[in-house]
């Protein structure tokens, strides 16, 4: 198979990546060559360019521009400190879902206001952690979640601010494993019952029940669910205020997709009108919570190829980068773009390969059947959109230390999360008593 009309990597760089170039034939992460930062950190590494970073929030924030709309940036996307960081300094607020991301989210510099709490599953430790920090909102997926946080904020003798996630019942025409607003997913308070259970609320001493929330799934790329979610959303609105119940606040959720192959992602601008069209004469706060769409295109997973393989007629590129640093092409088929840092000749010939982790899996599989030109040991590579729920979701599988964070910005890199140590990651291990030092069976 002869790919060599296969795009430039110079265009697919352009078309799916923030942030990064090709400068003199190497791929460089704004000013800095990709190549002096594996030279320094090791790989395999993530590295994110702030640029690519702070250009996404600003697109966002300028398709708004004029309306008051909270960005609170979803932590679960990518919860490094220094990302998280970077969009809060840029103005934004945090969606969390755990108290793990509370402390991020606090040591970040995020205001306690501007942190709204989701998820099917808070605890009460985690309530009374988050409402002693004073956060902005509470969003309730539940009537037992809705009882258990006023008893909470009761025993605390305070109020919780609440909005209640409602399940619209839309499917949002994306992967199955990320959508959630159907009425078969565990998330949201089903739509014939939401409004006893805002009535509840209402009715709670200990809850300020402020408004809605609603959030059908991540990867969207057409505008027809919001469009449903979101008429659902300002039906539910006239409703409850027909009964008396007060909705000042609308939380619309995130989903905003991204480009991993050749989707075409919604423009922020066409975004931003279908709110305006849908909910904006409502008199709400807006907020929306993008997690993907700020981070996906402005992080690469950078990788050294450990040896080519030739076996059974396939074409085998081992790389030191494992399913344990990035496990989304094994958990949802998900693409990832793979290219060489530094650029192949131009007449080049790109022949598939299966470009594999080091795992003992056989779902330690980036890329199957992938066209790329000639490749050989020590060669670095990088994955492309590998921004969002990738580092997050690393694992110590193989007893291989996750991958650590790099971010750039101009000419300037740091390590903003390091590589733990072999004695690291033994450090909280301990042997019991009766395999220990002193044990003699
Ligand atoms: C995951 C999640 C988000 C962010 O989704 P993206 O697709 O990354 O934009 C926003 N809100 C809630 C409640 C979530 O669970």
């Amino acid at each position: 198979m002869n790919l060599a009309a296969a795009p430039s990597v110079e265009a697919r760089i352009a078309a799916g990546a923030h942030g990064f170039s090709y400068r003199s034939g190497v791929l460089a992460a704004e000013e800095v060559p990709l190549a002096e930062i594996a030279a320094a950190v090791a790989t395999p590494l993530y590295c994110y360019a702030t640029a690519g970073l702070l250009g996404q929030y600003q697109a966002l924030r300028d398709a708004f521009a004029g309306r008051a709309v909270q960005i609170c940036y979803a932590l679960k996307a990518n919860d490094n400190l220094a990302v998280v960081r970077t969009f809060a300094a840029a103005g934004a607020g945090a969606d969390i879902v755990s108290v793990g991301e509370l402390h991020r989210a606090l040591a970040a510099g995020v205001p306690p206001g501007r942190i709204v709490f989701s998820g099917v599953g808070k605890t009460t430790a985690e309530m009374a952690t988050a409402l002693a920090a004073g956060i902005h909102q509470f969003n309730v997926e539940s009537l037992p979640e809705l009882e258990t946080l006023a008893a909470v904020a009761g025993a605390a003798g305070t109020r919780a601010p609440v909005v209640i996630r409602i399940n619209p019942d839309v499917d949002a025409g994306t992967h199955d494993k990320i959508a959630t607003g159907r009425k078969q997913d565990k998330f949201g308070v089903d739509w014939t019952a939401a409004p006893a259970i805002f009535a509840r609320a209402a009715a709670l001493a200990s809850i300020d029940l402020v408004g809605i929330a609603v959030h059908i799934g991540s990867q969207l790329t057409s505008l027809a669910p919001y469009t449903a979610a979101f008429g659902r959303v300002a039906e539910m609105v006239r409703t409850l205020r027909g009964q008396g119940i007060r909705i000042d606040r609308l939380d619309l959720g995130g989903g905003l997709g991204v480009r991993y192959s050749d989707e075409t992602p919604l423009a922020p601008a066409a975004y931003a009108r279908l709110i305006a069209a849908t909910v904006g004469e409502l008199g709400c706060a807006l907020t929306i919570e993008p997690g993907r769409f700020l981070v996906a295109n402005s992080g690469v997973l950078l990788t050294r190829v450990i040896l080519v393989k030739e076996s059974a007629g396939r074409r085998f590129v081992i790389v030191d980068a494992g399913m344990n640093d990035l496990i989304r092409p094994a958990l949802y088929g998900a693409h990832h773009t793979i290219l060489p840092v530094v650029a192949p000749r131009q007449d080049a010939v790109w022949t598939p390969a299966d470009v594999v982790g080091p795992v003992c899996e056989s779902g330690d599989i980036f890329a199957r059947d992938r066209p790329l030109p000639p490749v050989a040991a020590d060669d670095l590579l990088v994955l492309l959109s590998a921004g969002a729920y990738s580092s997050v979701m690393a694992s110590r599988y193989n007893s291989r230390p996750p991958a650590p964070d790099v971010q750039v910005h101009g000419r300037a890199f740091a390590v903003t999360r390091r590589r733990l140590s072999h004695a690291e990651m033994l450090a909280a291990e301990t042997l019991p008593p009766w395999l220990g030092p002193e044990s003699r069976p």
